[in-house]
Protein backbone atom coordinates (compact mmCIF):
# COMPACT_ATOMS: atom_id res chain seq x y z
CA UNK A 1 0.00 0.00 0.00
CA UNK A 2 1.43 3.30 -0.78
CA UNK A 3 1.86 6.13 1.68
CA UNK A 4 -0.91 7.97 -0.65
CA UNK A 5 -3.30 5.21 -0.29
CA UNK A 6 -2.80 4.94 3.28
CA UNK A 7 -3.53 8.42 4.16
CA UNK A 8 -6.63 8.00 1.70
CA UNK A 9 -8.19 4.78 3.49
CA UNK A 10 -7.10 6.63 6.61
CA UNK A 11 -9.52 9.73 6.11
CA UNK A 12 -12.23 6.83 4.76
CA UNK A 13 -12.56 4.96 8.01
CA UNK A 14 -11.07 7.19 10.41
CA UNK A 15 -12.78 10.34 12.05
CA UNK A 16 -12.58 13.17 10.64
CA UNK A 17 -11.72 14.70 14.29
CA UNK A 18 -8.90 12.89 14.55
CA UNK A 19 -5.99 15.13 14.26
CA UNK A 20 -2.88 14.54 11.81
CA UNK A 21 0.18 16.05 11.69
CA UNK A 22 1.99 17.71 8.63
CA UNK A 23 0.14 18.89 5.10
CA UNK A 24 1.99 15.20 4.04
CA UNK A 25 1.17 13.07 7.72
CA UNK A 26 4.04 10.54 8.09
CA UNK A 27 4.26 6.58 8.89
CA UNK A 28 6.51 5.75 11.88
CA UNK A 29 7.44 2.59 11.10
CA UNK A 30 10.77 2.08 13.20
CA UNK A 31 12.49 3.27 15.73
CA UNK A 32 15.67 3.68 17.72
CA UNK A 33 17.07 6.18 20.65
CA UNK A 34 15.58 9.79 19.52
CA UNK A 35 15.28 8.70 16.45
CA UNK A 36 12.85 7.49 14.16
CA UNK A 37 12.30 6.56 10.25
CA UNK A 38 9.30 6.78 8.29
CA UNK A 39 7.91 3.92 5.28
CA UNK A 40 10.12 6.03 3.08
CA UNK A 41 13.14 6.00 4.52
CA UNK A 42 13.21 8.88 6.11
CA UNK A 43 15.15 10.07 9.11
CA UNK A 44 14.02 12.29 11.99
CA UNK A 45 15.06 13.62 15.78
CA UNK A 46 12.07 12.85 17.67
CA UNK A 47 11.47 16.07 19.91
CA UNK A 48 7.92 14.92 20.66
CA UNK A 49 7.74 11.49 21.61
CA UNK A 50 8.85 12.35 24.89
CA UNK A 51 5.45 13.25 27.00
CA UNK A 52 3.48 11.44 24.04
CA UNK A 53 4.60 7.62 24.33
CA UNK A 54 7.97 7.39 24.14
CA UNK A 55 8.97 8.98 27.87
CA UNK A 56 12.66 7.80 27.84
CA UNK A 57 13.32 6.57 23.98
CA UNK A 58 12.79 3.81 21.39
CA UNK A 59 13.71 0.25 21.38
CA UNK A 60 15.72 0.21 24.79
CA UNK A 61 16.95 -3.36 25.52
CA UNK A 62 15.88 -3.11 29.30
CA UNK A 63 12.75 -2.35 28.79
CA UNK A 64 12.08 -4.83 26.07
CA UNK A 65 13.60 -7.56 27.75
CA UNK A 66 10.89 -6.85 30.70
CA UNK A 67 7.83 -7.09 27.99
CA UNK A 68 9.49 -10.10 26.06
CA UNK A 69 10.06 -12.28 29.20
CA UNK A 70 6.22 -11.24 29.84
CA UNK A 71 5.43 -12.40 26.35
CA UNK A 72 8.01 -15.78 26.65
CA UNK A 73 5.53 -16.83 29.41
CA UNK A 74 2.73 -17.22 26.92
CA UNK A 75 -0.05 -15.31 29.28
CA UNK A 76 -0.24 -11.31 28.03
CA UNK A 77 -2.73 -10.86 30.54
CA UNK A 78 -5.52 -12.61 32.88
CA UNK A 79 -7.55 -10.04 34.56
CA UNK A 80 -7.48 -8.14 37.57
CA UNK A 81 -9.62 -10.91 39.30
CA UNK A 82 -6.20 -12.76 39.97
CA UNK A 83 -3.24 -11.61 41.60
CA UNK A 84 -0.83 -10.08 39.59
CA UNK A 85 2.82 -9.67 40.92
CA UNK A 86 4.40 -6.16 38.60
CA UNK A 87 1.01 -4.61 39.25
CA UNK A 88 1.60 -4.91 43.01
CA UNK A 89 4.78 -4.05 42.82
CA UNK A 90 4.10 -0.69 40.43
CA UNK A 91 1.43 0.01 42.23
CA UNK A 92 3.79 0.29 45.44
CA UNK A 93 6.32 2.58 43.68
CA UNK A 94 4.30 4.51 42.08
CA UNK A 95 2.07 5.50 46.27
CA UNK A 96 5.76 5.65 47.71
CA UNK A 97 7.00 8.29 44.81
CA UNK A 98 4.19 10.06 44.88
CA UNK A 99 4.86 11.25 48.31
CA UNK A 100 1.14 11.08 49.14
CA UNK A 101 -0.01 10.31 52.77
CA UNK A 102 -1.20 6.14 53.04
CA UNK A 103 -1.51 6.65 48.96
CA UNK A 104 -3.27 3.64 46.77
CA UNK A 105 -2.65 2.96 43.23
CA UNK A 106 -5.58 1.99 40.64
CA UNK A 107 -4.43 0.88 37.03
CA UNK A 108 -6.37 2.38 33.44
CA UNK A 109 -4.92 1.96 30.18
CA UNK A 110 -5.11 6.18 29.47
CA UNK A 111 -5.14 9.59 30.83
CA UNK A 112 -8.53 10.32 30.01
CA UNK A 113 -9.26 6.93 32.08
CA UNK A 114 -7.20 8.23 34.98
CA UNK A 115 -8.80 11.43 34.99
CA UNK A 116 -12.32 10.05 34.73
CA UNK A 117 -11.77 7.81 37.70
CA UNK A 118 -10.19 10.74 39.53
CA UNK A 119 -12.83 12.99 39.19
CA UNK A 120 -15.26 9.75 39.75
CA UNK A 121 -13.30 9.53 43.44
CA UNK A 122 -13.79 12.90 44.06
CA UNK A 123 -16.96 13.90 43.21
CA UNK A 124 -18.54 10.76 45.31
CA UNK A 125 -16.53 11.40 48.23
CA UNK A 126 -17.38 15.06 48.52
CA UNK A 127 -21.11 14.01 47.28
CA UNK A 128 -20.69 16.99 44.87
CA UNK A 129 -20.38 16.90 41.39
CA UNK A 130 -19.16 20.36 41.12
CA UNK A 131 -15.46 21.10 39.39
CA UNK A 132 -13.08 23.36 39.46
CA UNK A 133 -10.31 23.59 36.54
CA UNK A 134 -8.12 26.12 35.03
CA UNK A 135 -8.81 27.78 31.49
CA UNK A 136 -6.81 26.29 28.97
CA UNK A 137 -6.60 23.15 30.28
CA UNK A 138 -6.66 20.04 28.66
CA UNK A 139 -7.47 16.28 30.56
CA UNK A 140 -9.38 13.82 27.78
CA UNK A 141 -11.44 13.07 25.78
CA UNK A 142 -14.35 11.32 27.53
CA UNK A 143 -17.76 13.22 28.85
CA UNK A 144 -16.43 14.13 31.96
CA UNK A 145 -13.00 14.86 31.14
CA UNK A 146 -13.86 17.11 28.11
CA UNK A 147 -15.91 18.87 30.58
CA UNK A 148 -13.47 20.03 32.83
CA UNK A 149 -11.59 20.64 30.15
CA UNK A 150 -11.05 24.41 28.86
CA UNK A 151 -9.63 24.66 25.83
CA UNK A 152 -12.45 24.83 23.20
CA UNK A 153 -10.96 23.41 20.31
CA UNK A 154 -10.88 19.86 22.19
CA UNK A 155 -14.36 20.36 23.36
CA UNK A 156 -16.18 17.99 21.06
CA UNK A 157 -19.23 18.61 23.45
CA UNK A 158 -20.70 21.26 25.54
CA UNK A 159 -23.26 18.80 27.79
CA UNK A 160 -21.83 17.50 30.82
CA UNK A 161 -22.25 15.41 34.12
CA UNK A 162 -20.62 18.28 35.51
CA UNK A 163 -20.97 21.55 37.08
CA UNK A 164 -17.41 23.07 35.91
CA UNK A 165 -16.37 26.44 37.01
CA UNK A 166 -12.64 27.44 35.05
CA UNK A 167 -10.27 29.45 36.67
CA UNK A 168 -7.37 31.60 35.79
CA UNK A 169 -3.91 31.17 36.37
CA UNK A 170 -2.78 28.23 33.88
CA UNK A 171 -2.25 30.72 30.92
CA UNK A 172 -0.56 33.68 31.84
CA UNK A 173 0.37 34.77 28.46
CA UNK A 174 -2.96 35.92 27.38
CA UNK A 175 -4.02 36.83 30.70
CA UNK A 176 -5.71 39.85 31.67
CA UNK A 177 -2.87 39.41 34.71
CA UNK A 178 -0.18 39.00 32.25
CA UNK A 179 1.77 41.88 32.91
CA UNK A 180 1.95 41.35 36.63
CA UNK A 181 4.76 40.58 39.11
CA UNK A 182 4.92 36.95 39.89
CA UNK A 183 3.32 37.96 42.94
CA UNK A 184 1.03 40.06 41.86
CA UNK A 185 -0.34 37.53 39.76
CA UNK A 186 -0.88 35.01 42.20
CA UNK A 187 -2.66 36.89 44.09
CA UNK A 188 -4.96 38.36 40.97
CA UNK A 189 -5.46 34.40 40.43
CA UNK A 190 -6.23 33.71 43.71
CA UNK A 191 -8.50 36.44 44.06
CA UNK A 192 -10.11 35.38 41.17
CA UNK A 193 -10.22 31.80 42.61
CA UNK A 194 -12.12 33.47 45.78
CA UNK A 195 -14.72 34.79 43.51
CA UNK A 196 -15.80 31.92 41.48
CA UNK A 197 -15.80 29.86 44.67
CA UNK A 198 -18.22 32.27 45.96
CA UNK A 199 -20.20 33.06 42.80
CA UNK A 200 -20.25 30.65 40.06
CA UNK A 201 -20.24 27.86 42.70
CA UNK A 202 -23.09 26.29 45.18
CA UNK A 203 -20.31 26.22 47.67
CA UNK A 204 -19.44 22.44 48.12
CA UNK A 205 -17.37 22.06 45.36
CA UNK A 206 -15.31 18.51 45.12
CA UNK A 207 -12.67 19.21 43.49
CA UNK A 208 -10.09 21.43 41.81
CA UNK A 209 -7.98 19.90 38.73
CA UNK A 210 -4.91 21.36 37.57
CA UNK A 211 -1.87 20.38 35.25
CA UNK A 212 1.31 21.84 36.54
CA UNK A 213 2.73 22.85 33.14
CA UNK A 214 -0.20 22.60 30.51
CA UNK A 215 0.47 20.36 27.70
CA UNK A 216 -2.10 20.81 25.06
CA UNK A 217 -2.30 24.19 26.38
CA UNK A 218 1.12 24.88 24.93
CA UNK A 219 3.45 23.97 27.87
CA UNK A 220 2.31 27.03 29.72
CA UNK A 221 3.48 27.12 33.42
CA UNK A 222 2.38 29.25 36.47
CA UNK A 223 4.69 30.91 39.18
CA UNK A 224 6.11 28.52 41.45
CA UNK A 225 3.71 28.90 44.57
CA UNK A 226 0.38 29.33 43.17
CA UNK A 227 -0.89 25.64 43.51
CA UNK A 228 0.17 26.38 47.62
CA UNK A 229 -1.53 30.07 47.00
CA UNK A 230 -5.07 27.60 45.87
CA UNK A 231 -4.47 25.04 48.34
CA UNK A 232 -4.64 27.23 51.02
CA UNK A 233 -7.71 28.64 49.78
CA UNK A 234 -9.49 25.43 48.70
CA UNK A 235 -8.78 23.54 52.10
CA UNK A 236 -10.90 26.38 54.05
CA UNK A 237 -13.61 24.92 51.58
CA UNK A 238 -13.20 21.37 51.95
CA UNK A 239 -12.34 20.91 48.53
CA UNK A 240 -10.08 18.36 47.10
CA UNK A 241 -6.82 18.70 45.13
CA UNK A 242 -5.69 16.64 41.87
CA UNK A 243 -2.61 16.94 40.09
CA UNK A 244 -3.01 15.69 36.07
CA UNK A 245 0.73 14.69 35.77
CA UNK A 246 -0.01 13.06 32.61
CA UNK A 247 2.64 15.23 30.90
CA UNK A 248 4.25 16.38 33.68
CA UNK A 249 5.20 13.43 36.08
CA UNK A 250 8.28 11.01 35.96
CA UNK A 251 10.97 13.97 36.31
CA UNK A 252 10.49 15.24 32.80
CA UNK A 253 10.50 18.66 34.63
CA UNK A 254 13.96 17.96 35.38
CA UNK A 255 14.01 19.82 39.29
CA UNK A 256 11.11 17.50 40.25
CA UNK A 257 9.66 14.19 39.83
CA UNK A 258 6.07 15.59 39.69
CA UNK A 259 4.96 18.79 38.40
CA UNK A 260 2.63 19.93 41.16
CA UNK A 261 5.95 19.37 43.82
CA UNK A 262 7.59 22.42 41.97
CA UNK A 263 4.76 24.27 44.44
CA UNK A 264 5.79 22.37 47.89
CA UNK A 265 2.18 21.24 47.97
CA UNK A 266 0.90 17.54 48.40
CA UNK A 267 -2.18 16.97 45.94
CA UNK A 268 -5.18 14.31 47.26
CA UNK A 269 -4.51 12.49 44.06
CA UNK A 270 -2.51 12.39 41.04
CA UNK A 271 -3.32 11.38 37.60
CA UNK A 272 -0.74 9.49 35.16
CA UNK A 273 -0.43 7.93 32.18
CA UNK A 274 1.45 8.37 28.64
CA UNK A 275 5.31 8.20 29.20
CA UNK A 276 4.82 5.62 32.35
CA UNK A 277 4.94 2.81 29.49
CA UNK A 278 7.09 3.76 27.16
CA UNK A 279 4.59 3.39 24.72
CA UNK A 280 2.62 0.63 26.59
CA UNK A 281 -1.11 1.70 27.52
CA UNK A 282 -0.81 2.32 30.69
CA UNK A 283 -2.29 5.24 32.96
CA UNK A 284 -3.38 5.36 36.37
CA UNK A 285 -4.52 7.44 39.74
CA UNK A 286 -2.81 7.52 43.13
CA UNK A 287 -4.43 8.87 45.76
CA UNK A 288 -4.93 9.20 49.95
CA UNK A 289 -6.41 5.60 50.41
CA UNK A 290 -9.97 7.18 52.18
CA UNK A 291 -10.33 8.62 49.12
CA UNK A 292 -9.28 5.87 47.05
CA UNK A 293 -12.01 3.79 49.27
CA UNK A 294 -14.97 6.06 48.99
CA UNK A 295 -15.80 3.82 46.16
CA UNK A 296 -17.84 1.01 47.66
CA UNK A 297 -19.51 -0.90 45.07
CA UNK A 298 -16.84 -3.37 43.04
CA UNK A 299 -15.57 -2.51 39.86
CA UNK A 300 -12.93 -4.14 37.96
CA UNK A 301 -10.80 -3.26 35.18
CA UNK A 302 -10.23 -5.52 32.38
CA UNK A 303 -6.80 -4.37 30.59
CA UNK A 304 -5.94 -2.01 33.13
CA UNK A 305 -2.55 -2.86 34.99
CA UNK A 306 -2.21 -5.97 32.82
CA UNK A 307 1.32 -7.97 33.48
CA UNK A 308 2.45 -6.36 29.68
CA UNK A 309 2.01 -2.49 31.09
CA UNK A 310 2.90 -3.57 34.16
CA UNK A 311 5.85 -5.75 33.42
CA UNK A 312 6.80 -2.64 31.01
CA UNK A 313 6.34 -0.08 33.41
CA UNK A 314 8.23 -1.07 36.29
CA UNK A 315 11.20 -1.73 33.75
CA UNK A 316 10.43 2.48 32.63
CA UNK A 317 11.35 2.95 36.29
CA UNK A 318 14.51 1.04 37.02
CA UNK A 319 15.80 2.96 33.58
CA UNK A 320 14.92 6.52 34.75
CA UNK A 321 15.99 5.93 38.24
CA UNK A 322 19.54 3.83 36.96
CA UNK A 323 19.92 6.54 34.44
CA UNK A 324 19.36 9.74 36.72
CA UNK A 325 17.17 10.98 33.48
CA UNK A 326 15.38 13.43 35.88
CA UNK A 327 19.01 15.18 36.74
CA UNK A 328 19.64 14.93 32.22
CA UNK A 329 15.82 16.81 31.72
CA UNK A 330 17.06 19.01 33.59
CA UNK A 331 20.33 20.13 32.14
CA UNK A 332 19.64 19.85 28.53
CA UNK A 333 15.64 21.72 29.26
CA UNK A 334 17.71 24.46 30.88
CA UNK A 335 20.18 24.26 27.69
CA UNK A 336 17.63 23.74 25.35
CA UNK A 337 15.36 26.70 26.56
CA UNK A 338 18.71 29.19 27.40
CA UNK A 339 19.63 28.52 23.43
CA UNK A 340 16.02 28.72 22.39
CA UNK A 341 15.80 32.24 23.94
CA UNK A 342 19.14 33.55 22.78
CA UNK A 343 18.61 32.45 19.32
CA UNK A 344 15.24 34.02 18.74
CA UNK A 345 16.01 37.08 20.63
CA UNK A 346 14.94 39.26 17.61
CA UNK A 347 12.73 36.75 15.92
CA UNK A 348 9.36 39.34 15.61
CA UNK A 349 7.16 36.31 15.52
CA UNK A 350 8.24 34.52 18.24
CA UNK A 351 5.97 35.91 21.12
CA UNK A 352 7.14 33.89 24.18
CA UNK A 353 9.59 31.31 24.87
CA UNK A 354 8.74 29.21 27.94
CA UNK A 355 9.04 26.21 29.92
CA UNK A 356 10.67 23.71 32.84
CA UNK A 357 13.01 20.58 32.27
CA UNK A 358 11.94 18.65 28.90
CA UNK A 359 8.77 20.61 28.34
CA UNK A 360 9.58 23.94 26.28
CA UNK A 361 7.22 25.85 23.88
CA UNK A 362 7.32 28.84 21.69
CA UNK A 363 4.50 30.95 21.10
CA UNK A 364 3.95 32.59 17.67
CA UNK A 365 2.86 35.25 16.85
CA UNK A 366 1.81 37.94 14.17
CA UNK A 367 5.07 40.59 13.83
CA UNK A 368 5.79 42.60 16.16
CA UNK A 369 2.64 42.63 17.99
CA UNK A 370 0.75 39.24 19.90
CA UNK A 371 -2.35 38.32 17.57
CA UNK A 372 -1.97 34.59 17.99
CA UNK A 373 -0.51 32.83 14.80
CA UNK A 374 -1.55 29.33 13.94
CA UNK A 375 -0.51 29.56 10.57
CA UNK A 376 3.28 29.99 11.34
CA UNK A 377 2.91 27.42 13.72
CA UNK A 378 2.01 24.69 11.33
CA UNK A 379 4.63 26.00 8.72
CA UNK A 380 7.35 25.77 11.51
CA UNK A 381 6.18 21.94 11.89
CA UNK A 382 6.93 21.67 8.18
CA UNK A 383 10.24 23.28 8.01
CA UNK A 384 11.33 21.20 11.12
CA UNK A 385 10.09 17.70 9.34
CA UNK A 386 12.06 18.90 6.72
CA UNK A 387 14.99 19.48 8.29
CA UNK A 388 14.90 16.56 10.11
CA UNK A 389 12.81 17.17 13.22
CA UNK A 390 9.84 16.43 15.05
CA UNK A 391 8.21 18.57 16.87
CA UNK A 392 4.34 19.00 18.00
CA UNK A 393 2.00 22.12 18.28
CA UNK A 394 -0.30 23.04 21.39
CA UNK A 395 -1.92 26.32 22.50
CA UNK A 396 -5.40 27.29 22.84
CA UNK A 397 -5.12 28.97 19.18
CA UNK A 398 -2.51 26.15 17.78
CA UNK A 399 -0.08 28.83 17.90
CA UNK A 400 2.49 26.94 20.33
CA UNK A 401 5.82 24.87 19.13
CA UNK A 402 6.03 22.25 21.74
CA UNK A 403 9.18 20.51 22.49
CA UNK A 404 9.12 17.15 24.33
CA UNK A 405 12.33 14.93 23.61
CA UNK A 406 12.58 11.50 25.21
CA UNK A 407 14.39 11.80 28.59
CA UNK A 408 17.46 9.90 27.03
CA UNK A 409 18.15 12.78 25.10
CA UNK A 410 22.07 13.81 24.46
CA UNK A 411 23.52 16.75 24.76
CA UNK A 412 24.45 16.57 20.85
CA UNK A 413 20.94 15.56 20.20
CA UNK A 414 19.92 18.77 22.31
CA UNK A 415 21.94 20.85 19.90
CA UNK A 416 20.79 19.66 16.71
CA UNK A 417 17.47 19.64 17.62
CA UNK A 418 17.72 23.35 18.78
CA UNK A 419 19.74 23.95 15.36
CA UNK A 420 16.89 22.50 13.16
CA UNK A 421 13.75 24.26 15.14
CA UNK A 422 15.74 27.96 15.03
CA UNK A 423 16.55 27.92 11.12
CA UNK A 424 12.76 26.68 10.64
CA UNK A 425 11.50 29.63 13.02
CA UNK A 426 14.07 31.93 10.84
CA UNK A 427 12.49 31.15 7.75
CA UNK A 428 8.78 31.35 8.67
CA UNK A 429 10.17 34.31 9.84
CA UNK A 430 11.23 35.45 6.61
CA UNK A 431 8.52 33.79 5.03
CA UNK A 432 6.04 35.69 7.52
CA UNK A 433 7.87 39.27 7.24
CA UNK A 434 8.44 39.47 3.57
CA UNK A 435 12.40 39.49 4.74
CA UNK A 436 14.66 38.36 1.54
CA UNK A 437 17.90 39.83 2.99
CA UNK A 438 20.25 36.67 1.90
N1 LIG B 1 -4.26 14.81 30.65
C1 LIG B 1 -3.30 15.48 30.01
C2 LIG B 1 -2.56 16.57 30.73
C3 LIG B 1 -2.96 15.15 28.68
O1 LIG B 1 -2.01 15.83 28.06
C4 LIG B 1 -3.65 14.11 28.04
C5 LIG B 1 -3.32 13.70 26.61
N2 LIG B 1 -2.92 14.69 25.76
C6 LIG B 1 -4.66 13.44 28.74
C7 LIG B 1 -4.93 13.82 30.05
C8 LIG B 1 -5.43 12.33 28.12
O2 LIG B 1 -4.62 11.21 27.98
P1 LIG B 1 -4.97 10.06 26.92
O3 LIG B 1 -4.78 10.64 25.56
O4 LIG B 1 -4.02 8.97 27.28
O5 LIG B 1 -6.38 9.66 27.16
Amino acid sequence: MSHAELLARHRAVMPAWLALYYDEPIEIVRGSGRRVEDAEGRRYLDFFAGILTNAIGYDIAEINAAITEQVARGVLHTSTLYLIRSQVELAERIARLSGIPDAKVFFTNSGTEANETALMLATQYRRSNQVLALRNSYHGRAFGTIAITGNRGWSATSLSPLRVSHVHGGYRYRSPFRHLSDEDYVRACVADLRDVLATTTAGDVACMIVEPVQGVGGFTLPPRGLFAAFKEVLDEHGVLLVSDEVQTGWGRTGDHFWGIQAHGVVPDAMTFAKGLGNGLAIGGVVARGELMDAITAQSISTFGGNPLATAGANAVLDYLENHDLQANAAKLGTRLLTGLRAATEHNEIVGDVRGVGLMIGVELVEPGGDTPNPRAAARVLEEAKARGLLVGKGGLHGNVVRMAPPMTLTEDEADEGLEALVAALESVRRETTGDATP
